[in-house]
């Protein structure tokens, strides 16, 4: 599939997915399908698209509608072997160019894919287009995060076999994106050498939702007066459950730790 692909048409949402890579030939069963009928009933039953489930002496919380698709999303991501992570930052972090370097390197062992997400244009998706990794575009339009309903059709668009590895690169954005569970198994948090090393202190919610914080960009720290001892410390006590990875996509280094990660989740097929 080439990078011309026709996009789908847009979802009712309003959301548009492109698959640049990929493409799966048949559309995949019971991902963004419609929900249960006791789920939309009671999904519509509800003025703010709660369900609320509820037995003789126990109130279970309420699961929004997004909730109830990430779990979807996570049983099929399983199902298939497969093991998601969602990738989360400021905008300019360089998770798109981690993406390439680890679709160029650890991707060749190992099967990945990659759902991305922009408010508009398919250059990012067009950057991480290769052969051997099927490639989704999302753009949200105005929405500045993903759900997990974009995720399903996303993930329906491309051809997952033999995928070990789905990368979903998220809008650039430290705020919604904490709230918003995509079905991911592994929630990786950038922070690169070029923002503030107060930053975990200023966005909390997303570095302790974090399983893995990346301090990005290491190769430029020391000229830009960037203070890593600092950055470390703040990350450390915000996020003291995460494992943190120091890396630099365009020097290499951090990225072997990066890919034995990765593989540490996924084995090599
Ligand atoms: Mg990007
Ligand atoms: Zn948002």
């Amino acid at each position: 599939m080439n990078p011309e692909s026709t996009p789908l048409a847009p979802a009712p949402e309003g959301y548009r997915i492109n698959p640049l890579s990929g493409a799966a030939v048949s559309a995949a069963r019971g991902l963004a399908g419609p929900l249960s009928a006791e789920i939309t009933a009671a999904l519509s039953a509800s003025p703010r698209g709660e369900v609320s489930v509820r037995s003789a002496d126990l109130n279970l919380p309420l699961l929004e509608k997004n909730d109830i698709l990430a779990e979807r999303n996570r049983g099929y991501f399983l199902g298939r072997g497969l093991v998601a992570l969602n990738l989360v930052s400021s905008p300019g972090a360089g998770k798109t160019t981690l993406l390439e370097h680890t679709l160029d390197d650890f991707g060749r062992q190992t099967k990945c894919a990659v759902l991305v997400g922009d408010l508009e244009t398919d250059n990012d998706g067009r950057r991480l287009h290769r052969p051997h990794a099927p490639v989704a575009q999302i753009t949200t339009g105005t929405v500045c995060h993903l759900d997990a309903g974009m995720i399903a059709r996303a993930a329906e668009s491309i051809n997952l076999d033999g995928v070990k590895v789905l990368f979903i690169e998220n809008v650039g954005n430290l705020v919604c994106p904490a709230s918003f569970d995509l079905g991911e198994q592994v929630r990786v948090v950038l922070l690169s050498t070029t923002e503030g090393e107060d930053k975990p202190l200023k966005y909390p919610p997303i570095f302790k939702s974090a399983h893995v914080v990346l301090l990005t960009k290491i190769d430029v720290a020391d000229a830009l007066g960037f203070d890593r001892a600092l950055a470390v410390e703040n990350i450390r006590r915000i996020a003291p459950q995460a494992r943190l990875i120091q890396l630099s996509a365009r020097s290499g280094e951090g990225l072997p730790e990066w890919y034995d990660f990765l593989r540490s989740l996924a084995p090599r097929s």
